[in-house]
């Protein structure tokens, strides 16, 4: 038997009565647990192991998966999310990166896990705007991965900055010397933009122009999906208010990476139109 923190990431059907929680604890990592009987009414912890909570639970060692044997709630964190579109989509977009960076089950991800509970409960607070939430989440949680873009220095020569170009495959902002061909130009303020945001230096970010914010938006979704082996899935659903370009296929990351790539064909005139 043993205890952890954890935020529930998701749960499917089990039989006629269970349920499977995928958990992202504090001390154990990715954990599949069975909690048994929480589809019939009277259960005593199936809402408590709804997606977006965070709970205090025990948990039994099992043959294959561990048994739920206790949930306290810490965090309903569901209730503030749930109803509110922009935010649903954005902490959907926090848990499937969550389980995507948390990598092997039963791996301790203590950041991941402090980093994904703290970006839950500032979407909860509404202190500031879900797509500045998102994007510090996922520069913070892609440093915890290994993955950081290159922001200050080129990620090539490390040469100081700032820098003009991104290069998502280079890995990151890029000198004028070690640019490849294709490096996307993003506008001025907008690696600062990133930079702030892996920071948590908050003071002006709002007030970026919604041009900045956008692109910061699709260089960060760019270098996400360039290191994940396959798109998440909840991502393309997140809404950003500040962008709508036209005749785009839906999903926003997808018009975020296009724009990045559209980027890159400007500055290289031989790549095709469309890499998609
Ligand atoms: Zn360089």
């Amino acid at each position: 038997m043993y205890r952890d923190n954890a935020v529930v990431l998701r749960q499917h059907k089990l039989g006629e009565a269970d349920r499977i929680v995928t958990l992202l604890t504090r001390r154990h990592g990715l954990v599949r647990a069975v909690a048994k009987g929480v589809r019939r009414t009277r259960s005593k912890f199936g809402a408590r192991l709804e997606p977006f909570a965070h709970i205090d639970v025990q948990l039994h060692p099992g043959r294959s998966l561990d048994i739920v044997t206790q949930v306290q709630t810490l965090d309903a964190f569901a209730a503030d999310i749930v109803d509110d579109y922009p935010r649903y989509t954005t902490a959907c977009a926090i848990l499937e990166t969550a389980e995507r960076l948390a990598g092997e089950e039963r791996a301790p991800v203590p950041r991941l896990h402090a980093l994904t509970v703290g970006a839950l409960r500032a979407l909860c607070d509404r202190t500031r705007p879900p797509d500045l939430l998102l994007d510090a989440y996922l520069l913070r949680a892609m440093t915890y991965a290994g993955w950081a873009p290159a922001i200050g220095r080129c990620a090539r020569c490390d040469r100081p900055g700032p820098h003009t170009a991104f290069h998502v495959a280079a890995g990151g902002a890029v000198c004028v010397h070690c640019r490849p061909p294709g490096a996307a130009t993003p506008a001025p303020g907008v690696l600062a933009l990133m930079d702030a945001l892996n920071h948590g230096r908050w003071d002006g970010t709002e007030t970026a122009e919604p041009a900045v914010r956008s692109q910061a938006s699709g260089l960060i979704a760019a270098h996400l999906q360039w290191h994940l082996e396959r798109r998440l899935r909840t991502l393309p659903l997140v809404e950003r208010s500040l962008d709508h370009p036209a005749a785009e296929p839906a999903g926003a990351v997808g018009q975020h990476a296009e724009a990045v790539r559209q980027d890159e064909d400007r500055d290289s005139t031989t790549r095709p139109a469309s890499i998609a």
